[in-house]
């Protein structure tokens, strides 16, 4: 039986079987084991899909799970679902809801990642977008550090590049166009790196597998436009908010050359699965002094802090489930 995926927490959810886990699926909510999808699923073979990630936090001190920045994730998922020609079942605000119910229903008392899923329903051979019905399901899974977020991450430019505009958008969430990820995390992980960066069509640094990307140098902290390809991150924004209002650091979106990442004085990725997590090496160059960057780490302990509703000021991205 499988089991999910597991944070190390001893919980009574931590152990339970994923067949066990309660999941919304086409507006029920069922267990995990119950819901069944046919072979010939449309998004399956087409990759016609798209999917959010989304993470809530336990916090010890408010006995209370917060789920981060729950309603904009649904509200990029809708404009994913546009470009795919798809219609979500409910609004954002009203899928939000429905999320709450779910973590309550799970009883989950440790820190969880949910991962909402729309899809081509239909059973049917020939690619296409439109003439289609759409899937839907929400579910949850127990899940800790998606990458080392302590040590710091050795990074390798992928010889992918990423997905563009004009072939499959990188704006959207696109469950096909994921293939690209793969690709990159593969080949870097097979050649002893720990994630990828990559770059666009015309050579400029677009993101990670599945994170956004900063850079430092001379006090300022540069990340690629959203016309470079990248996914527009709810992190990245999340960071670019804090960096400049809390941290009182000047955030600037251009285009970045790959060698300037080599000169960098700190870099890091950052995304729901990854979090804030330092770069110490790109193409086996050291960043700064090859350890996690001083205003990277300060910039994680308060993401942190932020995500466990420790300051209150920032409480307005936060959804209490219980
Ligand atoms: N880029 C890609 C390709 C991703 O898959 C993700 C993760 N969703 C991100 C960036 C970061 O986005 P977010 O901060 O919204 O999770």
């Amino acid at each position: 039986m499988a089991q999910i995926v597991s944070s190390g927490s001893s919980s009574k959810a931590g152990s339970r079987a994923i067949d066990q886990t309660w999941v919304w699926f086409n507006g029920d909510v069922m267990q995990y084991g119950d819901v069944h999808l046919g072979l010939m699923t449309h998004g399956l073979h087409y990759g016609t899909g798209c999917f959010e990630g989304i993470r809530a936090y336990w916090s010890a001190q408010h006995e209370q799970l917060f789920v981060f920045r729950l309603e904009e994730h649904y509200a990029r998922m809708e404009q994913s679902a546009k470009v795919l020609r798809m219609k979500l079942p409910r609004t954002p605000a009203e899928l939000a809801e429905i999320t709450r119910e779910l973590l309550r229903k799970n009883g989950f008392h440790q820190d969880v990642y949910i991962r909402p899923l729309a899809y081509k329903s239909d059973e049917v051979v020939g690619v296409r977008l439109h003439d289609l019905h759409d899937g839907f399901a929400i579910y949850p899974v127990i899940m800790g550090e998606y990458v080392d977020i302590s040590r710091g991450l050795r990074c390798m430019v992928s010889s992918w590049r990423r997905v563009d505009d004009l072939a499959a958008p990188a704006r959207a969430k696109i469950t096909g166009a994921y293939i690209n990820s793969a690709l990159a995390k593969s080949e870097a992980m097979e050649n002893g790196y720990d994630e990828a960066i990559m770059l666009t069509g015309d050579g400029h640094v677009s993101e990670g597998s599945a994170e956004n990307i900063f850079m430092l140098r001379n006090g300022v902290f540069y990340t690629p436009p959203p016309s470079d390809n990248i996914l527009e991150g709810i992190t990245r924004a999340t960071v670019m908010e804090l960096l400049t209002a809390e941290m009182n650091l000047d955030v600037r979106e251009r285009s970045i050359d790959r060698t300037e990442l080599y000169g960098a004085d700190e870099v890091f990725l950052c995304g729901t699965g990854a979090q804030i997590s330092p770069v110490v090496e790109v193409d086996r160059r050291t960043v700064g002094a090859g350890t996690p960057g001083e205003m990277t780490m300060k910039l994680q302990q308060l993401y942190f802090s932020v995500c466990r509703g420790e300051v209150k000021k920032y409480q307005k991205w936060l959804t209490p489930v219980f």
